[in-house]
């Protein structure tokens, strides 16, 4: 499972009250996408719940891909997101804690960290390929990526 399948709604049940409908409490559900991020609901959420689903919307869902936003691009720039917090140096408590305050959202900090653990070796993989391959720039830029998320 990716890491996005184990990123949920916080105050779940309270938000789906709200919206008087029900939707999964994973966050990159299709479901979830569609009813409490990109939904007409958003207008009857209380104010600070609808701040982070909108700032949610328009930091992960502002594609113009035709299977918006079922493309794939919300699970892909979130994981950018999340490896950003790490480079700052943050790690899987204080990851979780950052995507509360401006998302709303929780994951629990060993799933967080397996994923960081997880990208480090697929860098130190792809870092291996490019030395094999003799493309040292490549393999560089690599490492760099690599040390930024290791610290
Ligand atoms: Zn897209």
């Amino acid at each position: 499972m990716a890491i996005t399948d184990k990123i949920y709604v916080k105050n779940h049940r309270q938000l789906a009250s709200q919206l008087e409908t029900s939707f999964p409490k994973s966050a990159f559900s299709g479901a979830t996408l569609d009813i409490l991020f990109t939904g007409d609901g958003i207008a009857k959420l209380d104010d600070a719940s609808r701040d982070r689903v909108l700032d949610f919307a328009e930091d992960f869902l502002d594609c113009d891909c035709q299977g918006h936003p079922h493309c794939g691009c919300p699970e892909r720039k979130f994981i950018s997101y999340l490896l950003e917090l790490r480079a700052q140096g943050l790690g899987p408590e204080a990851i979780v804690d950052v995507m509360g305050d401006d998302y709303m959202l929780y994951a629990y900090p060993g799933d967080v960290l397996s994923f960081l653990d997880d990208a480090v070796r697929t860098l130190e993989a792809a870092e291996r390929l490019a030395d094999v391959d003799d493309r040292e720039k490549a393999g560089e830029a690599i490492g760099t990526r690599r040390r930024e998320l290791s610290r």
